[in-house]
């Protein structure tokens, strides 16, 4: 009997952690679907957490990929690879 009560005090938990989640990054609609599943299936909630937790890691790296480099006659940012200015056509020396 105990047992029932746990999952539904830690599914309600998790479904209001999860709209709130969602809600704080403007996807109500989202987060309400997604706490309605958690109320039914508290088990949805790891997998969310698991799902979260592993999304982040995505963004940080992103500009340190593309190295540039300015042109000394006219300031235009190229990229590495290039040893022409594509700007001004000047030979990018390192
Ligand atoms: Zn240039």
């Amino acid at each position: 009997m105990i047992g029932i009560y746990f999952w539904k005090i830690l599914g309600i938990g998790a479904a209001v952690y999860i709209f709130y989640d969602n809600y704080k990054k403007n996807r109500t609609g989202l987060g309400l679907i997604l706490a309605a599943i958690t109320l039914f299936f508290p088990f949805f909630a790891i997998f969310y957490l698991n799902f979260k937790s592993k999304k982040p890691l995505k963004n940080p790296k992103k500009n340190t990929e593309l190295p540039q480099s300015f042109c000394p006659k006219c300031g235009h940012t190229n990229n590495k690879n290039l040893s022409i200015c594509g700007s001004c056509k000047n030979m990018l020396t390192l």
